[in-house]
Order: structure tokens, then C-alpha cells, then sequence
């Protein structure tokens, strides 16, 4: 958690930068008041929080593309109109939480948007969702920071998802985002990742999109059996018809 603080300190004020806390445990589960599936403190409020406080940043921005929905970070932020939280996962699966409908509550009614998608969604899909709901989205908050929490358990080697994400797949989500961002600092923070080669894989992938340095670290991947493109298509109109009711997309 003082990781999270830490990479929020270093990135604050300056345009453009971009910061990678390698944490564990992970957080996205952890609610205010106690830690939930695998998770104790959660980074991400804390980062989140860290900016709006001791920063002074108006709006934060937590992009959540763990293959599990982050429902401690929805349940700490649900009434707040600071914090826009936007989660990609995997429906009917752990922890149960993340429907399309739940959008926030009070002051906060918007904030929340949640992006469930089938088992077999891969780089296509993913992407497709980034270019129709996620960067617009995020050009439209125009936050003072985005956090993005930062899971690799949606590639097709995790044993805890039935995603079929590669490293370079999460290398381009990282790309996008980081462009969408302009001059706005981006602190990544490590949630879920449980095959260990695809997590060494997909964190570099991400540190090269993230800073546009080619390292060669990012190897490419064979393709793997992904859902048919429409499954994506459908849902990026879904979440579209839902987040247009608060935000101008
Ligand atoms: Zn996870």
C-alpha cells in the first residue's frame, strides 16, 4: 500500500508521467473496512484518494482490467463523484459483483462503469471495447490521475480466468491508455496474475506501453481460440447506451 502512495507522490505534477508499483498483496477486493480474496489494503482507493487529497487533483480515474471485478474499489467509491471507476471482467465469476446496471449511487450516480464481458474475450475484443467505451470515457472525465489496476489473470495461461488476453495484448491496452492520457500522470499498480511466466510477460509488455520504449521484452504469442467479434460488439453498445446517460461519449 505505501507503494501505491509512493507512486502517486512521484507522478503528481509532473505532465506525462507514468509510474509502476509492482505490489503485492494485490487490492481491488479489500473493502474500507476489511481485506477480501487475497487482497488486504486497497491500492488503488489509496492511490486514488492519495491524489484527490494531498494533490489536489479534482478527478480520478481507476481503470480496473483484472479478470475479477474490483468490488472493494467499487464499494469504497460507489457515493463518490471524484472518483470514476471503470472495470473490465469477467461476468458471473469472482466475486459476483460488476453488472452493467450498477452505476453508482447518489452524488457518485455515473461514476461507476462496469464492463462485463463472456469467457473468450481476447486482444481483438478488448481493444475494441478500449476504442468505443474506455478512451472516450476517459477523454471526457479529464482526470487529474489515472490509476490503472493493473491484474494480468484475463491471459490465456491464468489459471483463475477464462479470458484469452497475450502479454502483447495488454502491451496495447497500455499503449492506448497511456496516449488517451496526454499529459495526464498514469500510476499503474499490480492486482491479479497467477501463471507466473504470463505475468513477467504481460507486466513488460505493459512497462513498454506504458513509457513507448521498445525493450524487446514483449514477445510475440501464438493466437489463441477468441469469442467471435460480434460478442464484443455487442456489449461495447450495451455499456455505451448505459454510460451515455451520464456521461457525452
Ligand atoms: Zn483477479
Amino acid at each position: 500500500m505505501g507503494g501505491a502512495l509512493l507512486a502517486v507522490d512521484a507522478v503528481a505534477g509532473h505532465e506525462g508521467e507514468t509510474a509502476f508499483a509492482l505490489l503485492r498483496p494485490p487490492g481491488h477486493h479489500a473493502g474500507a473496512a476489511a481485506g477480501r480474496g487475497f487482497c488486504v489494503f486497497n491500492n488503488a482507493a489509496f492511490a486514488a484518494r492519495r491524489a484527490l487529497d494531498a494533490h489536489g487533483a479534482r478527478r480520478v480515474f481507476i481503470l480496473d482490467w483484472d479478470v475479477h471485478h474490483g468490488n472493494g474499489t467499487q464499494e469504497i467509491f460507489y457515493p463518490e463523484p471524484a472518483v470514476v471507476f471503470c472495470s473490465l471482467h469477467q461476468e458471473a465469476w469472482y466475486p459476483g459483483t460488476g453488472a452493467l446496471e450498477d452505476t453508482g449511487e447518489g452524488p457518485g450516480e455515473g461514476t461507476t462503469i462496469n464492463i462485463p464481458l463472456p469467457a473468450g474475450i481476447g486482444d481483438g475484443g478488448y481493444r475494441y471495447l478500449f476504442e468505443e467505451v474506455v478512451l472516450p470515457l476517459l477523454r471526457v472525465v479529464a482526470p487529474g490521475l489515472i490509476v490503472i489496476s493493473a491484474g494480468f489473470d484475463a491471459h490465456h495461461a491464468d489459471p483463475l480466468g477464462g479470458m484469452v488476453m497475450t502479454a502483447p495484448g495488454f502491451g496495447r491496452l497500455a499503449r492506448l491508455t497511456r496516449e488517451a492520457a496526454g499529459s495526464t500522470p498514469v500510476v499503474a499498480l499490480l492486482e491479479g496474475g497467477y501463471d507466473l511466466r504470463a505475468l513477467a510477460a504481460s507486466v513488460a509488455a505493459t512497462l513498454e506501453g506504458l513509457t513507448g520504449i521498445e525493450a524487446g521484452f514483449s514477445l510475440p504469442e501464438e493466437a489463441v481460440g477468441e469469442a467471435p467479434f460480434a460478442v464484443a460488439r455487442t456489449r461495447a453498445r450495451d455499456v455505451r447506451r448505459i454510460v451515455g446517460q451520464h456521461w457525452a461519449l
